[in-house]
């Protein structure tokens, strides 16, 4: 496929497959995301996004099949793992910030203790990264005194700390009230339009318009369709693909 280097940047995953006990939740799934590519998965509640984007650091482990990142086959040797996980951002619903560590300690933590940065590097990097998302103000307060808007922002700001090549979202912003959603988004665009590699779980139609180069459909634990935004929404190819933007269009 058009921009992914002979050595197998970006991320790439051939027939892979997982089950949960009996129910067979990846089927024969293969795709191939260049260095800067924007994909959007979407599909019905239970077909998989999550599963699938989380075998990507490993957080689940697939059965049968090949899955690559920058080059490096994610398997079980954890030398593997551990370079894999320290090119992959990623930024979950429930935002899942440390409720006892103020934000600056959140976006200093891992920096300090997987890196093993100096304090005062740390710091000056996590600051960095919140005025990148536009709350600097907020460093010296908890979790809990911020909006859910500006939870999930601290949340992208921590992961882009660790300075990773590539960022999954699994449904950032469907947690969040509607008037929150729009600050999410654009703190998105804005990393999209930085270049950075980004797989996003999202519902989110307009974000998939402004800036998916390819949107992804899953049903069933399949890929049924891959597609530009303007065919995916304007022509889907699948009936499956027409039903499901019915129910959300
Ligand atoms: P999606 O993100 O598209 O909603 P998931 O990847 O979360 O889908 O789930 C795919 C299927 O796997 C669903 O049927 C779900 O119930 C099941 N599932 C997800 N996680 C687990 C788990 N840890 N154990 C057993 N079944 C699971
Ligand atoms: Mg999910």
């Amino acid at each position: 496929m058009a921009g992914i280097d002979s050595d197998g940047r970006g991320i790439v995953f051939d027939k892979v497959n997982k089950w949960y006990g009996q129910m067979h939740v990846l089927q024969d799934v293969s795709f191939r995301v260049a260095p800067g590519e924007k994909i959007v998965v979407c599909g019905p509640s239970g077909s998989g996004k999550s599963t699938m984007i989380r075998c990507i650091n490993r957080l689940e482990i697939h059965q049968s099949g090949t899955i690559s990142v920058g080059g490096i086959e994610v398997n079980d040797q954890r030398r593997n793992i551990d370079r894999v996980r320290r090119q992959v951002g990623m930024v979950f619903q429930n935002f899942n910030l440390y409720p006892h560590l103020t934000i600056l300690e959140n976006c200093t933590i891992a920096q300090r203790w997987v890196r093993g940065l100096p304090r005062a590097e740390a710091e000056q990097r996590a600051m960095l990264y919140l005025e990148r998302v536009r709350i600097p103000d907020q460093a010296g307060k908890y979790p809990s005194q911020l909006s859910g808007g500006q939870q999930q922002r601290v949340a992208i700001a921590r992961s882009l700390c660790m300075e990773p090549e590539i960022m999954l979202f699994d449904e950032p912003t469907s947690a969040l009230d509607p008037e929150l959603v729009r600050e999410v988004l654009d703190t998105m665009v804005s990393l999209a339009e930085d270049g950075m590699t980004m797989i996003c779980v999202t519902h989110e139609m307009g974000f998939a318009r402004q800036v998916a180069d390819r949107v992804i459909f899953m049903d069933r634990g399949r890929i049924v369709e891959s597609a530009t935004p303007e065919d995916f929404f304007q022509n889907p190819r699948e009936e499956r693909s027409r039903l499901f933007l019915s129910q959300i269009l």
